[in-house]
């Protein structure tokens, strides 16, 4: 029994008595506080839950619990507090770093049914909503006032304002009109132990700490959010895009700087390398220069007369950087079918590579080129293909790892090809996230991010809200074993490097 195959076998073994023991207690101490369609546990209904949108690591939680009413969220709080459960805040899971992934030993506290737009005001330009409305929901609602909610992620057909306030998510538009956390007045949400919270005012400033911006990318691990009031914006008259090719990724990513640099802030400002724009072109036609080493689309919105003045801007500078090819959308068909290709990337990768993992790190603009010609040695090195798609305005890059998860090998390359392109992003001045957050993906390149004193301020502050540590915890913050374990090794390792520290 002293070998590491039996021994494994006994701590798997332990956790699943484990489990059904915990599962039954916290089903009675469910079980009063929600009608039985609300909670799941038997058989396959967890099963839908086990992942977000890394799906390369799964779990089933003990529970699912769907409460549809605030006084529902307090209550499995203060019982999952009670018995020490961990609560994994859920939205739609279309999370990329594994934050909604259910914990072993917990209960994943959907908020699906969070689904209504609670008041819309016209004079105040907001909208106050409950947590589980969808980010495009918002814009679909106010169309009719001439308003929309700015922040616009990729998913944002299926993503949550709650999930997006948890993350501070971004978008394509991002650059110009701020990130979530810029376009968010006041989140209300229940703490820990099931008390009511409210961070942030519908005033421009708050009395006290402003909280706020604490919450706003907490990742589930501060509060549960259940309310937020968003900021609206006007509609703006016109918008045209410009497709510029560049035969070289160094002139693209210096374009890019360029640009910002002469006091131009596009509405976005987006770049695809080579294998992404072929992917994207076979699938969505988008009228892509498949000869380009690199295109960037530049958008440009307000009025008519502003429209005309940035586009001719927007196009001295490109020219000026040594773009190949330049096109300006001629209507706003042509101006949706530019996007088309960006916001279909993901799913074109899907189509040519049975997986992908979507990286996420920020890098200063005029490392743009050296990261991504680092990236392509490194696809040599591990022996996998990467597409590279992203937010160049806001230096975001989502390198795409293609890889097959069946397989073990490829698995692991991809973990190391993950980690690498993180941490290559931190030694060029980036950071190690930049808007689908940290999860359980980043928790050992936090390591290598932030010092041992920065990393102790962060579990300080999740100690003061929630000192037991029961919502959402083993992500974000990496423990001091974890980082101490990762700077021993002399070989660099995956992205989930030690995963058996996570679990209890
Ligand atoms: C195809 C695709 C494209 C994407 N594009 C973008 C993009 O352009 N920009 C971008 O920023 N992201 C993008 N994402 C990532 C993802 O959509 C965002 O992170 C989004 O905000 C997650 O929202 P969700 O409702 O799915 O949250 P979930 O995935 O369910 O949860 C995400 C995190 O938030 C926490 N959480 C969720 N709801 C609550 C709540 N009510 N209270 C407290 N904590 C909560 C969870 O615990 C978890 O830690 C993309 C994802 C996909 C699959």
């Amino acid at each position: 029994m002293n070998s590491p195959a039996a021994h494994t076998a006994v701590t798997a073994a332990a956790l699943q008595a484990d489990r059904a023991t915990r599962q039954r207690q916290v089903v009675a101490a469910l079980a009063p506080l929600l009608p039985p369609h609300a909670l799941l546990w038997q058989g396959e209904d967890t099963v839908p839950y086990e992942c977000d949108g890394l799906t390369a690591y799964r779990q089933q939680p003990l529970l699912v619990a769907l409460p549809e009413t605030e006084a529902q969220v307090a209550a499995v709080l203060k019982a999952c507090h009670a018995l020490a459960v961990p609560v994994v805040a859920r939205g739609a899971g279309t999370g990329l770093s594994g934050g909604a992934m259910p914990h072993a030993l917990g209960v994943t506290l959907s908020l699906a049914k969070f689904n209504k737009i609670v008041i819309v005001d016209r004079q105040a330009c907001t909208a106050t909503v409950q947590c589980g409305v969808r980010n495009l929901a918002i814009s679909e609602a106010v169309a009719p006032l001439g308003l929309y909610y700015a922040p616009d992620p990729s998913s944002q057909i299926a993503c949550t304002i709650g999930g997006n306030v948890a993350e501070n998510s971004g978008g394509v538009h991002c650059l110009k009109y701020g990130l979530t956390l810029h376009n968010v007045l006041r989140v209300r949400g229940f703490t820990a132990l099931g008390e009511p919270v409210e961070f942030g005012s519908e005033a421009l400033d708050v009395p006290g700490l402003d909280l706020l911006p604490l919450v706003v990318g907490s990742e589930g691990m501060l509060a549960v959010i259940t309310e937020v009031t968003v900021k609206l914006t006007p509609k703006p008259s016109l918008a045209r895009c410009i497709m510029a090719s560049f035969d070289d990724i160094r002139k693209a990513g210096d374009a890019v700087a360029a640009v910002i640099a002469a006091g131009i802030i596009p509405a976005g400002l987006e770049m695809m390398d080579k294998p992404m724009t072929a992917a994207v072109e076979d699938y969505v036609h988008a009228g892509y220069d498949l000869d380009a080493a690199a295109i960037l689309l530049c958008e440009s919105d307000g009025t008519p007369e502003e429209v005309a003045e940035e586009i001719d801007r927007m196009l001295a500078v490109l020219t000026g950087a040594g773009a190949s090819r330049v096109e300006v959308s001629r209507d706003e068909a042509q101006r949706l079918k530019f996007w088309s290709g960006r916001k279909n990337a993901f799913p074109a990768s899907g189509r040519i590579s049975p997986d992908y993992m979507c990286m996420d790190s920020t890098i200063p603009r005029k490392r743009l080129a050296d990261i991504l010609l680092a990236i392509q040695e490194m696809e040599a090195k591990y022996g996998l293909r990467c597409c590279n798609v992203f937010h160049a305005g806001d230096g975001n890059l989502h390198p795409l790892i293609l890889f097959d998860a069946n397989d073990p090998d490829q698995m692991h390359r991809c973990e190391l090809f993950g980690a690498d392109i993180l941490e290559t992003s931190v030694a060029m001045g980036g950071t190690v996230t930049g808007e689908h957050g940290v999860g359980v993906e980043k928790l050992s390149s936090m390591c290598v991010q932030f010092s041992p004193a920065e990393r102790e301020q962060m579990a300080a502050l999740k100690r003061a809200f929630d000192g037991q540590g029961t919502l959402n915890p083993g992500k974000v913050i990496p423990t001091l074993q974890r980082c101490a374990e990762y700077g021993k090794m002399h070989v660099k390792r995956g992205l989930l490097a030690f995963p058996e520290l996570e679990r209890f």
